[in-house]
């Protein structure tokens, strides 16, 4: 068994240990030591970051309460049974994670407290944080206890961690997500929260700066929360000021106004969009009006007004019509009517010799295939 030093203090960032053993696997090598400040990845956080002297540890692992460190093969050598290691954790990282798993016993504790649905999941990668609930939250519920986890931790109440004698543990009431055997880790929020977890946390709730939630979404049954806690909320805020900053220099939009300069930019691109369908229009009526023979071939920015085409070239001939619009790299999207013919054979033809995907009625079909403009005159002489 690994004596864990995070246990007793998770501020510890170095410290010396005795090596145990060396396993030179196929692309790491396996140290175990007689004990360690390493966090290994658990309770669905990621392990610590760090190094053992001068080797970067690229992994923490536990079995059966033994921590297993991992580092590069090429370090291997300089590890030796007996010799006693110097270990330095990145207090950076592993901070952070005590700022987001703090976070967590506050919110959790608070769910529990005030609608009585457990903490049934938590992820905490170097990426994003997740908790999940058995029973589902609204965005109302959500702000609500976003507020008050915010109250708990500017009130900086007191974390405390203990590992209590059977008959306190039997008396007391606590959270866990799983039945547990063995010594169990209690932690204890002042006045908030009482859990079973193996992890470092903040000595004082203050220390967490602040809770964010992010993301709300259903997830089996319950929901799953998106959150940040401390120096990542601070990132994220300065990310998202960075956006703000962008739009309010892009649309030359005063600070508060933003949301007011997007609205307009939107409904002034609507309004050119539709003047633009108008000018297009009839410049395609135009062009068809020239047109000797019923078919018409052109860009495929034009394939969304094939409805269009046809209908012009409808009014000018009285058989079978064709529209494609396209390139012969990307392939053409077509529209084919008939007053008289049946186009079921076209249709066939297009979907058994090239490809095509689509469908319709024997007077009218359409669809897209990746023709290219000479397949398209061999259709045409059909
Ligand atoms: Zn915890």
């Amino acid at each position: 068994m690994t004596i864990k030093l995070f246990d007793e203090d998770a501020y510890l960032t170095d410290f010396s240990a005795v090596i145990i053993s060396v396993e030179k696997e196929k692309d790491v090598t396996e140290i175990v030591l007689d004990k360690t400040a390493f966090f290994p990845e658990q309770g669905g956080q990621t392990p610590d970051r760090g190094y053992l002297n001068e080797s970067p540890v690229s992994d923490v692992q536990i079995k059966d309460e033994i921590i297993y460190h991992y580092v590069k093969n090429e370090y291997a050598e300089s590890f030796k049974v007996g010799d006693t290691v110097k270990g330095h954790i990145d207090f950076q990282h592993r901070f952070s994670n005590m700022q987001l798993h703090s976070g967590e016993h506050i919110f959790s504790g608070l769910v529990f407290r005030e609608y009585g649905f457990n903490n049934v999941g938590f992820h905490l990668s170097d990426n994003t944080a997740t908790m999940d609930y058995d029973g589902v939250l609204t965005d109302e519920d959500v702000l609500k206890l976003e507020t008050m986890a915010n109250e708990v931790i500017v009130s900086n109440k007191c974390i405390f961690t203990s590992y209590p004698d059977e008959e306190t543990l039997k008396a007391l009431n606590y959270r866990s997500k799983k039945e547990l055997s063995g010594p169990i880790r209690i932690v204890e929020i002042e006045d908030t929260d009482v859990c079973a977890c193996c992890a470092p946390h903040v000595k004082l709730t203050g220390e967490i700066g602040m809770l964010k939630i992010i993301n709300r979404e259903n997830h089996r049954g319950g929901v799953r929360i998106t959150y940040l806690c401390g120096f990542r909320a601070l990132s994220f805020y300065r990310d998202a000021l960075d956006t703000l900053k962008y739009l309010q220099n892009t649309l030359s939009a005063k600070p508060g106004r933003e949301k007011e300069a997007i609205k307009k930019l939107s409904d002034d691109n609507k309004e050119l969009a539709y003047r633009n369908v108008g000018l297009i229009q009839s410049k395609l009526s135009g062009d068809i009006t020239l047109l000797e023979k019923p078919i018409w071939i052109g860009e495929k920015e034009y394939a969304e007004h094939l409805r269009f085409i046809i209908n012009c070239m409808h009014e000018r001939f009285s058989d079978t019509v064709f529209a494609f619009a396209g390139n012969d790299e990307d392939g053409y999207r077509y529209l084919i009517e008939s007053d008289s013919k049946d186009l079921t054979e076209i249709s066939k033809l297009l979907r058994e010799r090239f490809n095509a995907k689509g469908g319709g009625r024997k007077d009218s079909i359409q669809g897209s295939a990746p023709l290219k403009a000479d397949d398209i005159s061999l259709l045409f002489n059909l």
